[in-house]
Parts: structure tokens; sequence; C-alpha cells
């Protein structure tokens, strides 16, 4: 027995939830629209030789999105044994337009109806056995979630898989059903039979792609194009819209007949929390509260003593530890890594027992940088942690549903804000995360800033700066944050004003999620998932980056390259000298700093690794965060927090470079958008610097003149009006007063 089982439906129904309980893998589940855009296909758990293909999630078969193109070509091209469409019960309506649909494409139909845990909570019954009987197909009750009628579901689709039979029962009105016919007729009678219906409709809404994968003749084209014109003539609407409304007057007709309200005034829990946490002016404010609680645990609370515990005491030594530090008593006589490795590379006179730059390579360089980067790890786990409960009880696609207020405004849509949260854990994926967005121009508007939003590699380096400039404050962090999402915004701002960029936003039909309890296997796979990936690049880039800054520190190019005995500037010095030249003017001129910002390039964390094995090769006694503090930032906190804005904002890493240069597919996209990052993080980091040095100081330097200008020309590019949607007002203004006359 061989059966291929397609779980098909609109976004969010809770497809990957049934494939994740029939396969027992572990896909992602996302609580917004547009996380499957590839299809997964998995062997199920408990029946052999039958296998189940996630489709992403779709509203209807005509290929517009990326996603509908996927479902679209798998369920036509490789005609799957049977579907299986899920369908939120919580909004059977808008559910079945796409089920009319699958019924037509001759493949045998099961319907599953899914969320029935809140259906049943909120009141409401289904009638099944009506619904079949309307439907033509078999419609089981399930809930993905708590795993309920799952098994049901699965062997009704394997029974219908079987019997190779479905039957739509759905017919449109007299004057379309006439042309179906006559188009059956005339274009695609040597069709198996249960296939021509669907290429009949579609060949009546004249899709193109059906059209061209038909390759019809013209002669019969403009046969069929009579038949068409006659209908359309006859309902007195274009044959696509025609299609589209009997398919929703059917429905209705179906639900109101199947579907039994409890009580259609009341409001759900989740309709309350909602009027609250979407209210047009507490929304912002909420989001904000919201996610400063998130820093205020994860890197605030429990950055507070992990850090402390990890850096000072697992990556240098327990001794040093504050006594006032919690759990001093339990934690003093522990050894840290490089006391532990001291043990093993030191003989008892305290020299090391394997050559000296051996002894430094291990010691400074890896144990120094990759240890540093690795003090983050609970603080990254925890912010995850957090991250995954949002989303997984539903309150990020409330923020997508709110930033959708706000970026419509300028142009963008809050499709946009999907790649930005995934962003948050990784930006490969959420510049990936971009393709489900229609509009080439906004499709790179969000290419190009999505970068901007503080991603799991870079909250080390604000947890760094915190610790070390900040007192540990968790408003760092959340500033961090906000000021990614405020680079977004004005970013958007000024590019939709632009003649590139110029148009539109696309809709954004964003059904929102019941509020439900955090399923601890969701979060858990959610918060390892972004975790480990840290994890694993300390153990490799970070690692390999390390030994090449020892090296580039260790050699001087005096007499040669040769390890540094005495007093000379290493190779790194040199050259980081040199770069350190473009960053002075916003306030990090130490070679230390420039350094360390090319180095993130190679992967953002790298820069707290940078540090740390700095301040260890500089041998000093004090802890790292007093070396970043004095010697690389000069005691200043404005000169810091430049560096952690410019450092937020320029260039990504190079593995989210590739990504940017994979969704662009153009040289010239990839150095323009890379391009913008780099000038506008220099231009924010310049005006925050000269800004704050003047008012502290009240000296008016060339620099401060040079932010009075970036700043002017930034207001000018932000204010200035919107040359593109001026004219298109006006033109409608004209259409009116002609159409008055
Ligand atoms: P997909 O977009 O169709 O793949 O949907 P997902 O499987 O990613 O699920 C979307 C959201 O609905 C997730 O937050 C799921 O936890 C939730 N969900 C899925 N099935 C159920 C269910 O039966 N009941 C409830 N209450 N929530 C569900
Ligand atoms: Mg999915």
């Amino acid at each position: 027995m061989n059966i291929r089982i397609a779980l098909t439906g609109n976004p969010n129904c809770g497809k990957t939830t049934l494939f994740n309980a029939l396969t027992g893998s572990n896909q992602f589940v996302g609580n917004w629209p547009g996380v499957t855009v590839e299809k997964k296909e998995g062997k199920m758990k408990k029946y052999d030789g039958i296998s189940v293909v996630d489709l992403p999630g779709i509203y209807s078969l005509s290929p517009y999105t990326p996603e509908e193109v996927v479902a679209r070509n798998f369920l036509i091209g490789e005609r799957p044994d049977v579907i299986l469409n899920i369908v939120d019960g919580t909004s059977l309506e808008r559910n079945l337009y796409l089920t009319t649909q699958l019924m037509e494409i001759g493949i045998p139909v099961v319907i599953a109806i899914n969320m029935m845990d809140i259906v049943r909570k909120n009141g409401d019954k289904i009638d099944i056995e009506t619904l079949e009987k309307k439907i033509g197909c078999r419609v089981v009750e399930i809930s993905a979630l708590k795993g309920t009628g799952i098994d049901e579901a699965a062997e009704a689709a394997i029974a219908a898989a079987q019997k190779k039979k479905s039957v739509p029962t759905h017919s449109f009105s007299g004057a379309v059903e006439h042309a179906l016919a006559h188009i059956e007729e005339a274009a695609i009678h040597d069709m198996p039979a249960d296939q021509q219906r669907w290429f009949a409709v579609k060949i009546f809404e004249r899709d193109e792609k059906a059209l061209e994968q038909l390759g019809l003749s013209q002669e019969i084209i403009s046969h069929i194009e009579t038949d068409i014109k006659a209908a359309e003539a006859e309902l007195d609407d274009d044959s696509e819209s025609i299609i589209a409304n009997e398919r929703y007057m059917y429905i209705t007709g179906i639900t109101t007949q199947c579907y039994k309200k409890k009580n259609l005034s009341r409001q759900s829990l989740s309709d309350k929390i909602d009027k609250i946490v979407t209210n047009r002016f507490l929304a912002f404010p909420i989001f904000v509260f919201v996610m400063m609680m998130v820093y205020v645990l994860s890197i605030g609370t429990v950055g507070d003593w992990t850090v402390v515990f990890m850096n000072e005491g697992l990556f240098g030594s327990f001794k040093d530890l504050d006594p006032g530090f919690f759990g001093y008593s339990l934690f003093s006589n522990w050894m840290s890594v490089p006391e532990l490795l001291d043990k093993v590379l030191l003989s008892a006179d305290g020299t090391p027992v394997i050559a000296e730059w051996l002894y430094s390579l291990i010691q400074d360089g890896v144990v120094g940088g990759v240890g540093a980067v690795l003090g983050f790890v609970p603080q990254i786990f925890v912010l995850f942690l957090l991250l995954s409960i949002l989303e997984d009880i539903g309150y990020m696609s409330r923020v997508a549903f709110i930033m959708d207020r706000l970026f419509r405004k300028f142009g963008l849509s809050g499709k946009s804000f999907i790649p930005m949260l995934i962003a948050s854990g990784c930006g490969v994926p959420g510049i990936m995360a971009s393709r489900t967005i229609e509009q080439e121009r906004d499709r790179r508007i969000t290419v190009m800033t999505t970068g901007f939003i503080p991603c799991s590699a870079k909250m080390p380096v604000v947890g760094m700066i915190a610790a070390a400039l900040f007192g540990g404050s968790p408003l760092i962090a959340t500033s961090a944050y906000f000021l990614g999402i405020g680079a977004v915004v004005i970013s958007g701002i000024i590019l939709k004003k632009t003649k590139l960029f110029a148009g539109k936003p696309a809709p954004f039909v964003m059904e929102l999620p019941a509020y439900h309890a955090p399923l601890p296997s969701n979060i858990w796979r959610a918060t390892w998932e972004r975790g480990w990936s840290f994890v694993k690049r300390a153990g490799t880039v970070i690692f390999a980056a390390s030994v090449i800054i020892w090296i580039l520190n260790s050699l001087s190019f005096s007499g040669g390259l040769h390890y540094i005995t005495g007093d000379e500037k290493s190779i790194l010095n040199v050259i980081g000298e040199v770069i350190a030249v473009i960053f002075a003017p916003l306030g990090f001129g130490s070679w230390q700093a420039a350094v360390a910002t090319i180095l993130g390039l190679v992967a953002k964390e790298e820069i707290v690794g940078v540090f740390g094995s700095l301040s260890s090769m500089a041998g000093v006694d004090e802890t790292n965060y007093s070396f970043i503090a004095s010697v690389i930032f000069g005691g200043s906190k404005l000169s810091a927090y430049s560096f952690l804005i410019f450092n937020l904002l320029c260039a990504p890493c190079f593995a989210a470079m590739g990504a940017i240069r994979r969704e662009m597919n153009s040289a010239k996209w990839t150095v323009g958008a890379i391009g913008y990052m780099c000038a506008f993080a220099y231009a924010v980091s310049l005006i925050v610097y000269q800004f704050g040095a003047f008012f502290t100081t009240l000296h008016f330097t060339v620099g401060t003149a040079a932010a009075v200008i970036v700043l002017a020309f930034m207001l000018f590019m932000l204010l200035r009006k919107n040359r593109y949607s001026r004219n298109k007002r006006r033109k409608k203004q004209m259409k009116k007063s002609t159409g008055e006359k």
C-alpha cells in the first residue's frame, strides 16, 4: 500500500500541528501565515507505506502568491492520492471557500474540521451529517493540538484514497454550467473525466497558468471565449468574479444550515482580550511594556546572576565573584574553566608544560573568545523561551496585526512584519520569509530592513555593553529592539517616497487565532531550535574566528612576522588603527572597537568574542568588563552606545548577506541593500554621538556640523511630500469632479 495524503488548508488552520502529530516530526509551528512556504513530506507513524505532505497555507488555488503556486503545482501536477483538507472550525465559512475548489480537482477529499476544542468551548455546534451530505465528502472533527480525532481523520483519508472516487455536489448557475459543458466538450474531452471539471472552471476564469499548461489552439480559445462572454453578459459580471461569488453563496447556504452558534452576541475571552491588546491607543504601549518585561526577565534578572556566574565565574575565576553574589558560598570553591585547564597545562612551578604560545592560544584566544560568547547562553535561552511563549499563546500574531496598522500608514503591510518577527531569532530565515510578500518592491524593502531587528547573535553584544557600561540595565536591550523597529519604520517611510519603491501595500488578510495556553512541546521546540544554533556557532565559527584573532594579535609586522614579545604593536592593532579612523566620528575610535566591528560581519556575537580574547591577551587583572569600559570605550557610555547602534544596524553577518543575495537575486540590489544599511547605521550613530557630545560638552565641532547636516537630510527625506501617492489622489479628485458634472 502506497498512499500519499496531502494536508491542505488556509494559513494557520493547524496543518503543521497535525503533520507533526501524524508523523511524529518536529516542524516549526508558527502562529502566523507564511511560515510554511515549502512543502514537507513525512512518513506516518502508525501506518506503513503512507506518507503525509504538509503544504503551505492558501486561501485559493489561484496562483497569485508563492504559497499558492507550490500548493497548486503539487495538487495538480503530482496528484496525491487523497486531500486531507484542514478546516478551521472557528471560521468555517472562509475556510470552505478553498474546499469548494479542492472538490473539483478530482482527487478524493476528506475534511478535517480542526480547532474543535475551541468550537466546543465556545458552545458552538457543527452538524457533521448535513455538512457531509451537502458538500459530498467525509467530514471528521479533530483537534490537532489536543490530538483528538486525528486517527479517525487519518483512517478516513486512507479509506477515501482506496475508493478513488469523489463526487463534487456543487453546481454553478445555469449559465455557467452551460459554458463549462461547452468548454469540456471543446477543449478537454480527452482528459480523464474526473480532472475535467477543475480545468473547465479554470478555463472559464481565464486562468493564465491553466491555459498555458493546456496549450489550446487559437481556434478553440476563441470558440470558448464566446461561451464565456455569453455567461458574463447574462450574469453581468466578469467570469472570475462570477465563480467567486457563486462559491461564496453556496458556502453561506451550507454554513447557515450546519453551524449553530450558541450565542451570537456573546464575546469570547479572546475577543475581550483583543479589545484591549489591539486597542488603537493601548496596543503600542502594551507591546512596548511586554517587550520590556521580556528583556527585564531575560537580560535583566537572569542576566544579573548568570552573566556574573558565567563570565566572572565559569570563564574567569569563581574566586573573583563578589561575596554579595547570589550563591556565592556555593560556588566560591568551584574551579573555573581556565583554572581547570591550568591544572593540566601548567607545571608545578607555574610554567606551561606546552609551548608558551600554545598556552596563550588556548587560554586567551579560545577560552577568552568562545567563553565570552558562551557566557550569554543562559540569557539567550531565557529570551527565546519568553519569545516562544508569546508566539505560542498567540500574542505575536496580534503584534503583526498592530504593525499592519502602523506599516500601512506609509505603504507597507503587516506582512512585512512577519519576517521581522522571525528575524528576532535569526536574520537568515527572517530574510527568507520575505518571499511570501507578493509585491516585489515591498519584498525588497523588507529584505533590506529585516536585518535591523536584533537577532540572537546581536543580543550578547547588547548584553555585554549593558553589563560593561550600564550596570546591566534591561533598558539597553529594550531600546535595542525598538531601535530596530524604529529603523524599519523610518526606512520604510523614506524608501516608500522614492520612485523605486512607491506603490500601495497588498491587503493583509490575517485571521487572529484564539489565544490558548502555551504548549510546552511547541515552546521547547522553538526555544531549542534558536538557542542551539547559537551554541553550535560558538563551537564552530566563533572558535575559528577566535583563533584568527589570536594569531593576528600575537604577530607583529616588525622584523618579519613573529610572536610578540615586547611592546610592539600587533598586526591586528596596526590594521585596527587604520580602520578606526572611519569610526572615530561615531565616538568609538579605538582599534579594538574597529576590529570587533569588522569581525562582527563573520557573526555578530564575535564582537563579544573579540573583546573577550583581546582583554584576556592584554593580561589585565581586572575583569573583561572593566577593560571594555575603560580601555575600549574610554569610560564613555555615549561611545559605547553609539558603538552598539552602529553594530546593530550596519551590514548583517555574512550568512544574512548571503540570504539577501539569494532573495534579491541581483548583485546590484544586494550591494544596494547592504550599502543602505551601513549608511543608515553610520548616520544614526553619528547623530546620536555628535549630539550627545554637544549637549554634554557644549562644544560645537566639525562633527556637530556634520551631524546637523545629516539629520537635516534625513528629516527632509522623511517629511517630504510623497509625490507618488499625491498624484493618485489628484487623479481621483479629477474623476470625481468630472463625474459630478
Ligand atoms: P498551519 O499554518 O496551518 O501550519 O498552522 P499551525 O499548525 O502552524 O498552527 C497555527 C496555530 O494554531 C498554532 O498556534 C497552533 O498551536 C494552533 N492550533 C493548531 N491546531 C489547533 C487546535 O486543534 N486547537 C487549538 N486551540 N489550536 C490549534
Ligand atoms: Mg504550517
